[in-house]
This record gives C-alpha cells, sequence and structure tokens, in this order.
C-alpha cells in the first residue's frame, strides 16, 4: 500500500508555509517548532553544507547518488533544483506524523508549494502564505540583516515580487505586520491555538 492511501485514516495534518525571503517565515516557524503538537520537516539537500548547520537539524545533506536514487525509488513528495542544488521533501515522516495525529510542518519556497498544492494528497492540510506589508518593508528587512551584498538583495526583491503573485493559489495569507500576530494567526488557520494540555 503506497503510504499516500495510508496515510487517509490519520488524524493530523499537513502545515505548508510559504512566502518570499525575508518575510519572516523561519522565524514565525521557529516558534511553531516550541509547540510540540508540531513536526518540522526536513529536507534533504545536495548543498554542502554551511557553518553552523547541523546534518539531521538543519537538511539531511546528502550527495547527488543517494538523491538521485531516493528520487528513483519515490521516497521524495516533491523535489526542485534550486540555484543548482537539488531539496526534496520525503514522504515517509509526513505520513509518520499525520498517523500519529501531530502537525507536519513543510517550510517551504513558493515553487515547492504549488508542487505540493498540486498533488492534492488525500491528507487534511493547510497552506499558508507569509507576506510583507510592503515591498518597502521586505527591503528594510533584508538590508537590516546585513547578510546579503545589494546586489543579492536586488535579487531577492525582484524574486519576492514573483513570489507574490503566487499568493491567492495559497488558502490564507497572513500579513506578517507583527511577529506575535503573524504566529497567531498561523496557530488559528492551523488548529494549533487550543491551549496545550499536559
Ligand atoms: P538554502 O540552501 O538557502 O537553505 O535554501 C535554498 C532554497 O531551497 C530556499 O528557497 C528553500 O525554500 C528551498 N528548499 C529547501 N528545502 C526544499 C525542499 O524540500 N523542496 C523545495 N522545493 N525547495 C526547498
Amino acid at each position: 500500500m503506497r503510504a499516500d492511501e495510508h496515510a487517509e485514516t490519520g488524524s493530523g495534518r499537513l502545515l505548508v508555509i510559504s512566502g518570499p525571503s525575508g518575510c519572516g517565515k523561519s522565524t514565525i516557524c521557529q516558534r511553531l517548532r516550541e509547540d510540540p503538537r508540531v513536526e518540522f520537516s526536513i529536507s534533504a539537500t545536495t548543498r554542502p553544507m554551511r557553518a553552523g548547520e547541523v546534518d539531521g537539524r538543519d537538511y539531511h545533506f546528502i550527495d547527488k547518488a543517494r538523491f538521485q536514487r531516493h528520487i528513483e525509488d519515490g521516497d521524495f513528495i516533491e523535489w526542485a533544483e534550486v540555484h543548482g542544488n537539488l531539496y526534496g521533501t520525503l514522504r515517509r515522516p509526513i505520513y509518520a506524523a499525520l498517523e500519529s495525529g501531530r502537525t507536519y510542518l513543510v517550510e517551504i519556497d513558493v515553487q515547492g508549494g504549488a508542487s505540493l498544492k498540486a498533488l492534492e494528497l488525500p491528507v487534511a492540510s493547510v497552506f499558508l502564505f507569509i507576506a510583507p506589508p510592503s515591498m518597502e518593508v521586505l527591503e528594510a528587512r533584508l538590508v537590516g540583516r546585513g547578510t546579503d551584498t545589494p546586489e543579492v538583495i536586488a535579487r531577492r526583491l525582484e524574486k519576492a515580487h514573483e513570489e507574490l503573485l503566487a499568493q491567492d493559489k495559497y488558502d490564507r495569507v497572513i500579513v506578517n505586520r507583527d511577529l506575535d500576530e503573524a504566529v497567531a494567526a498561523v496557530r488559528r488557520f492551523a488548529g494549533l491555538d487550543a491551549p496545550l494540555t499536559e
């Protein structure tokens, strides 16, 4: 039996969060990660590990041959090439989490979010798009991070214009004006607003 069919009986939920670089989605996801009802998807990638990253926490860092085998074995629910490296979302942990009634959080770019949506998986799912209040605010955030050169910032802003066009493919758009409010909105739409019970 394929895991896709098997999961129909699971009581968990797939939570997909996308948005342009600098919109605050990683910070929002970080906050959700603290919730024990949430399991965070760890993608596989062929990109070399960056300083400070941990294998199995940030990504599963694998070589191209292994990635190719995963593709052939149908292990990825979606995969894509981004800036010359391969990235894929593994299928098995999604279904394991959903069957145990947990929320499986996938933080993914707009391209990957659209692929997941198009699959029409037979599982309860919520697709949320995090948007910046304006392009001016987005630019100010990217500059304020101090991690990118002006050229990289210009490229990210150009990409953000494109990515914002995809927001109507998502179930909900959350404008990140205030972090606490945006996290609360995500929790509400994801059904995670009930208090935690011991
Ligand atoms: P980075 O290498 O900077 O961590 O990520 C580069 C890009 O790859 C980001 O836009 C990120 O959203 C995207 N990415 C990370 N994991 C996946 C994945 O599993 N699938 C897809 N389609 N994109 C991913």
